[in-house]
């Protein structure tokens, strides 16, 4: 069985020295365990986190051994009651072939229901971000200007899409490519869409949403936060989700010039981590598996084969490969 260690603690941009695919036992589950091997693997950009040892809300990887992360799988040897071979599990220990995950940390899902990859990124935890983020930690309501970074990928692809399910006036998204802008405006339905790398996120904000944005949905920090701030309407609201352009940064990035516009606007920025949102979980997958079953909300996987290319997939979702959700399919 292979599995990708950390061997050092990456500096600025991850290197391929810093890790090693290494082949060990396949292991055997204890009793309550059940044995996975896993089909579909997730690299997501907060495993950049990880990587280093500074406090966070999740704990570091540890170095010299295997790194984990979501992945569904299916089971092939089971100690655990309620659970039988041929099953399948969503469940965390990824970046590996085999896994012995504790049946408590295993959730069952159905390869009938939905793809199994699904269950990583539009009905998975990317998907749940972007539900709970937009409706309860940006408190959206119907007829706000919705602008949101990073939106042909996983997360943001679907805040501007539930956006528009649930009335949103006008919904404006960035990107780095022109492929993936015109993805945005032509599949999923956004209202206008622009390629942050042509230029100034302010202007081009502006131009989008000429009389500003009621809530940004931030996944990437930086000059977009700048240009958010500086577009939000009266009681705008900013939903900091993630910031993707400084996680590979050595020095601390510059901050926003204009925050004290919150106060002139009532303007509301709050963070969101969706571990606190798993309650709604049931919720999340019934509106929006009915919305995916019946082609109203769009999605997109780029999905890389094998093992030996989770370390080269992760990287892509830092350099912006992906297209939606970053799958890797063993
Ligand atoms: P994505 O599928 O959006 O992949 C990351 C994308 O970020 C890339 O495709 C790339 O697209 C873009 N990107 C990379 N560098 C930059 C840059 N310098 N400036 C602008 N865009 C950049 O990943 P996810 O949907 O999984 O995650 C999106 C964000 O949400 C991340 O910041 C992540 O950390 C955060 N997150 C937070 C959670 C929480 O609980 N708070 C949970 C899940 C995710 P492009 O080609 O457009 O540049």
């Amino acid at each position: 069985s292979r599995e990708w260690h950390l061997l050092s603690r990456p500096v600025g941009w991850p290197k391929a020295e810093d890790f090693a695919l290494v082949e060990a036992e396949v292991p055997q589950p204890r009793e309550g365990q059940v044995l996975v091997r896993n089909l579909y693997v997730s690299v997501d950009p907060y495993m950049r986190g990880r990587m280093s040892d500074a406090k966070s809300y999740v704990a570091p990887f540890e170095l010299g051994k295997v790194m984990q992360g979501g992945a569904v799988g299916e089971v092939v040897a089971s100690n655990a009651e309620g659970f039988s071979v041929g099953d399948h599990v969503l469940h965390f220990l990824g970046w590996r072939e085999y896994a012995a995950v504790n049946a408590k940390d295993a959730v069952k899902v159905d390869p009938e229901a939905a793809p199994l990859s699904t269950y990583l990124g539009v009905l998975g935890m990317t998907g749940l971000t972007a539900y709970a983020g937009l409706l309860r930690t940006a408190s959206f309501k119907e007829g706000d200007v919705v602008f949101v970074s990073g939106a042909a990928g996983a997360v943001g692809g679907q805040v501007g899409q539930i956006a528009k399910l649930k009335g949103a006036s006008r919904v404006i998204g960035s990107a780095g490519s022109d492929e993936k802008v015109k993805l945005l405006v032509e599949e999923y339905g956004f209202d206008a869409a622009f390629n942050y790398k042509d230029g100034s996120v302010s202007s081009q904000l502006r131009e989008a949403a000429p009389d500003g944005i009621d809530v940004y949905f931030d996944n990437v920090g930086g000059d977009h936060l700048e240009a958010a701030i500086g577009s939000l309407k009266h009681a705008g609201r900013i939903a900091i989700c993630g910031m993707i352009s400084v996680y590979n940064n050595t020095e601390p990035a510059p901050g926003p010039k204009n925050l004290a516009r919150l106060i002139a606007t009532r303007g509301r920025i709050e963070g969101l981590l969706v571990g606190d949102h798993y309650d709604l979980q049931p919720q999340f997958v019934e509106e929006v598996g009915a919305w995916v079953r019946s082609g109203e909300l769009k999605y997109r996987e780029t999905v890389v084969e094998g093992i030996e290319n989770n370390l080269e997939a992760f990287l892509g979702v830092l350099r912006g490969d992906n297209t939606g959700k970053m799958i890797v399919k063993f």
